[in-house]
């Protein structure tokens, strides 16, 4: 099978029922921007860039991260890439922005939270990628979004940096993974270009699960039906808004979960390079039509096992 996907991973991924879905890369530097083009890779769907900033023990300046950047886009070599703006805060402290300990982290200053409280921070990394793009495809996802004045405040200065750039092909997104944006997807989906579904951390807050929990990790599960729900309402919330939706989350690499994802209707997934030609080559197996029936009745079940039964049992026909 995998000398078979490797075979074919420059192919499209086009369902039985000629369903086309793009099928992008997870990375967080240059190697792994190198393979996922190698493997196969129609576009970059999520850059890491908080290990840009972990070589760095103070704040890398614009012209260091702009480098960095350039040298992503490059590889690339016109395809899209999906950069998510600096991730940390709560159990991921970075050097130089010193923050409080907090008691329940995961619920604490995160992501946009943390950022939005440092702008220049925000402002010099949005100003480093937009320069590194020139007319090339970058897209700009902002993690851990929870309401829309949060989206109104970046959007003010993600449009004001725009301004001083001639960034050609530039669009601006939000990650879904806290449940609050997933409920509101048709009122972010009028305002924004696209979503990202991290079903990692969608997992964790629609559960009240810790994703890395000893105990509990193994429950932390994108199949459970509510999280499916949430899926739903985000797809549907972004086909009324005319943005595009995609998933970034490990859910996508899994094959159960990659066809309850095809049957959802997401436009995009992006898996870990080595996991871009299993994924598409799984994809060109399977039907659209079957896969919106099963994500249908998967929303019906009551826990993540019985989804994993019915979803496992429609893999094994197509291998
Ligand atoms: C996610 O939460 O699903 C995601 C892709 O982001 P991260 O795993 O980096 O939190
Ligand atoms: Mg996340």
């Amino acid at each position: 099978l995998e000398a078979r996907a490797l075979a074919s991973c420059q192919q499209p991924a086009i369902t039985q029922d000629q369903h086309k879905i793009e099928v992008a890369g997870n990375i967080a530097n240059l190697a792994e921007a190198e393979k996922t083009v190698e493997m196969g890779g129609e576009a970059v769907g999520l850059l890491r860039t908080e290990f840009v900033f972990m070589h760095y023990a103070t704040e890398p300046s614009e012209a260091q991260q702009q480098q960095y950047y350039q040298q992503i886009i490059k590889a690339l070599a016109g395809r899209p890439l999906v950069a998510r703006c600096l991730d940390v805060g709560g159990d991921k402290p970075l050097p130089f922005l010193p923050q409080p300990k907090e008691e329940n982290p995961f619920l604490g200053v995160r992501g946009i939270r943390l950022t939005l409280q440092h702008p220049h921070v925000l402002e010099t990394q949005l100003s480093a990628l937009m320069a590194a793009a020139g007319d090339k495809p970058l897209r700009i996802m902002f993690p851990m979004v929870t309401d829309l004045a949060e989206w109104h405040e970046i959007k003010a200065i993600a449009k004001r940096i725009q301004a001083k750039y001639s960034c050609a092909d530039l669009q601006l997104g939000i990650m879904i993974e806290v449940p609050a944006a997933a409920l509101l997807a048709e009122r972010f989906a009028s305002e924004v270009d696209f979503f990202s579904i991290g079903t990692n951390d969608l997992s964790q807050y629609t559960l009240a699960m810790d994703r890395g929990h000893p105990k509990l990790s193994a429950r932390v599960d994108p199949l459970h039906p509510a999280v499916l729900q949430l899926i739903k309402h985000t797809v549907d919330g972004a086909k009324q808004g005319q943005a595009w939706v995609g998933v970034c989350g490990e859910m996508a690499a899994d094959t159960a979960g990659l066809a309850l994802l095809l049957g959802l209707g997401v436009d995009e997934v992006s898996v870990s390079s080595k996991a871009i030609p299993r994924t598409k080559l799984y994809l060109r197996h399977m039907s659209f039509k079957d896969c919106q029936q099963l994500a249908e009745r998967a929303l019906s079940l009551s826990d993540a096992d019985q989804v994993r039964g019915l979803a496992g049992d429609y893999v094994e026909t197509i291998t």
